[in-house]
């Protein structure tokens, strides 16, 4: 069995991946999450809730000095709507989720992004994703802590979209 956040620089390198309440209010669950499957990525993870101030807190930790950081944590908490959490396995996919998420403030971010085609502020950019290794192992360890919530499975499309050589 491989670690819960995957083994970075391999084909079983996991990021986490969210939906942030703004993008699950707008009806775009099923476009985030098809832009991953359909390039190959494979689900290994997947939940839907409202994180409590602790999960949040922590999460963002490393942004709690930020004038921002107060507003971050409640747009993320206060239940107007619930965040999509996952866990995505696949070559590359921590700098690939990056690349398809797109800039962090969206008037930066190029069209063909996430929050280049649906979104244009920074305080409702509709979605996160694991900035590094480092982070997916933290992030994935805090959103997806309970035993099988992190599934190891064999896509039987794997052949034809992952080789090695
Ligand atoms: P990310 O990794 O691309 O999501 O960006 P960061 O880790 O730097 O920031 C985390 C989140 O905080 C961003 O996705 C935004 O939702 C929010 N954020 C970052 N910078 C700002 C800012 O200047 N103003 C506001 N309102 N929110 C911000
Ligand atoms: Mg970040």
């Amino acid at each position: 069995a491989i670690p819960l956040h995957g083994v970075p620089g391999t084909s079983k390198e996991r990021t986490f991946i969210a939906v942030k309440p703004d993008g699950v209010q707008r009806g775009l669950v099923s476009d985030i999450i098809g832009r991953f499957e359909k390039r190959g990525y494979k689900l290994v993870g997947l939940k839907l809730l409202v994180p409590s101030k602790a999960l949040a807190n922590e999460h963002y930790a490393d942004l709690s000095s930020k004038p921002f950081f107060k507003g971050l944590v409640d747009y993320m908490t206060n239940g107007k709507a619930p965040v999509v959490g996952m866990v995505w396995e696949g070559p590359s996919v921590i700098k690939q989720g990056r690349v398809m998420l797109g800039a962090t403030d969206p008037k930066a971010a190029g069209p063909g992004t996430i929050r280049g085609d649906y979104c244009l502020s920074i305080g409702r950019n509709i979605c996160h994703g694991s900035d590094s290794a480092e982070s997916a192992e933290k992030e994935i360890g805090l959103w997806f802590g309970g035993k099988g919530e992190v599934v190891d499975w064999t896509s039987n499309n794997e052949e034809w979209v992952v080789s090695d050589n």
